[in-house]
């Protein structure tokens, strides 16, 4: 039984590990890779295998870099199954279409920036009709229902408590290369305790092998009941001076905690009471919709605020902003407000008309309350350039500027330890979804600390298992 990692090897972005057994190829998440627009193109056009050949794909959450290159899996000739859970599966169905239209406009956007490749036109990476067509092959399944995916491969999704319908994946294999049985568990993306709407992460009690997310391998965040008193005092002293606050958020999941935490805020007094909020990503109203049907994957918490009749994801100065026009309105808003729009890491979607249009008055806030792939316009922001490039201009960056880090939903360091030290017969952790700097202490302390052997995954190396 191999392992190979076609992607989120010594980096985060484009989720894609093949597991070879038994004469089957079974693909462990299908994402894009996320980063300078260039080499994005080019490395989500080409996988490092062939699509037709690979049997089943098991998606640990909807997040594009997990599972945003799945319609080119199937346009290239893939002809099986992908497994998700039932939250998942339903948040697809909008992230890919909303995936395809990016990669529509973005091919158009080029070919108008160069006009001599109008002999040869740039095709999207795929449609909205190849996301469409995708999706017939996706068959959600429950959390916690270990089934047969193939004789002697069992499978079964855990809470991963990281978005709604996220999961760790278990296999339980009798490998018939050595006749041992052998358990793998898929970390995909792991999330926190505590954190708000979800359940707390499955902690497994046994594996032999373990395949680990390592985003936050060596920083551990600030705790998640800081964020929404933080996030208080930024609004406060933002609508104080007459600014606005700009929220870059994932469409999935942040943006739910954020108009939770809103609420909350709201309902305490502590953010003023007439500040409008505007959510001003269709894809994320969508999103929340989604979040509205799948109360049973709400944690207790929420269970109960929903009995006492009030719904965390509404408010009475909360819009949601459908059309283009309503959108552009919002450039000539006065005074204070909230803007929360999507991209998350700022490469795409309205937020970018959001920065530019505010970025240059020091009165306004710019809220980072996610991760930043390198060479984003996000990880430009976070690391302090004083100009950044939005469509084709250069713009100062004036405004306040808050990372906000215990909206994570990320394990830190701390979590990611107590994880792989509470799994026992582990005989091999590999590293996959982080960047050198923070697999490698990782692995250090997992030497240390366990006896299991710890690798950091390389880009298209097979490893043993
Ligand atoms: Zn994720
Ligand atoms: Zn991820």
């Amino acid at each position: 039984m191999k392992l190979t990692s076609f992607g989120a090897a010594l980096e985060v972005t484009g989720s894609q590990h093949l597991l070879e057994v038994n004469g089957k190829r079974i693909l462990l998440d299908c994402g894009l890779f996320q980063g300078h627009r260039k080499t994005a193109m080019e490395k989500n056009a080409e996988f490092g295998f062939d699509a037709s050949t690979i049997d089943a794909v098991l998606v640990s959450h909807a997040h594009i870099d997990h599972t945003g290159n799945i319609p080119t899996l199937v346009k290239r000739g893939f002809q099986g199954v992908v497994y998700c859970t039932h939250a998942t599966e339903s948040l697809c169905e909008v992230m890919l279409l909303d995936s395809a239209h990016i990669q529509e406009s973005d091919a158009e956007y080029f070919a108008e920036k160069h006009p001599e490749t109008a002999l040869q036109p740039i095709e999207p990476l795929y449609t909205q009709e190849d996301a469409e067509k995708s999706m017939d092959h996706f068959k959600g399944v429950d959390y916690n229902e270990r089934f047969e995916l193939y004789p002697g491969i069992d499978v079964t999704f855990r809470e991963a408590g990281h978005v709604l319908g996220s999961a760790i994946i278990r296999l339980d294999i009798k490998d018939e290369e050595d006749g041992q049985e052998k358990s793998i568990v898929f970390t995909g993306d792991l999330g926190r305790a505590r954190l708000p709407i979800l359940n707390d992460p499955h902690q497994p009690a046994r594996a032999d092998y373990l395949i680990c997310e390592s985003t936050y391998g060596n920083r551990n965040h600030d705790p998640i009941e800081e964020g929404i008193p933080v996030l208080a005092r930024i609004i406060n002293r933002t609508a104080e001076r007459g600014g606005k606050v700009i929220i870059p958020a994932f469409a999935l999941e942040r943006t739910q905690e954020l108009i939770y935490s809103l609420h909350l805020l709201d309902h305490e007094g502590q953010i003023p009471k007439n500040i409008p909020i505007y959510i001003d990503s269709p894809l994320a109203s969508t999103i929340t919709s989604i979040f509205k049907k799948h109360k049973e994957l709400y944690d207790e918490e929420l269970q109960t605020a929903f009995k006492t009749g009030h719904s965390p994801f509404e408010m009475r100065q909360l819009k949601h902003t459908a059309s283009v026009e309503e959108s552009k309105d919002l450039n000539y808003l006065i005074g204070p407000a909230i803007i929360i729009s999507a991209s998350g890491m700022m490469e795409a979607g309205r937020i970018r008309h959001h920065l530019k249009n505010n970025l240059e008055d020091p009165k306004n806030t710019i809220v980072v309350v996610g991760y930043q792939a390198e060479d984003t316009l996000g990880r430009k922001i976070v690391e302090q350039a004083e100009k950044v490039k939005i469509f084709d201009r250069m713009y100062d960056v004036k405004a306040e500027v808050v990372i906000l880090e215990s909206f994570s939903a990320h394990a830190g360091m701390d979590d990611l330890d107590t994880f792989v030290q509470s799994i026992e017969g582990l005989k091999k952790v590999i590293l996959v979804h982080g960047e050198e700097d923070q697999s490698q202490p990782f692995a250090e302390r997992i030497k240390e600390n366990t006896g299991a052997e710890a690798i950091i995954q390389e880009p298209m190396v097979p490893v043993d298992l």
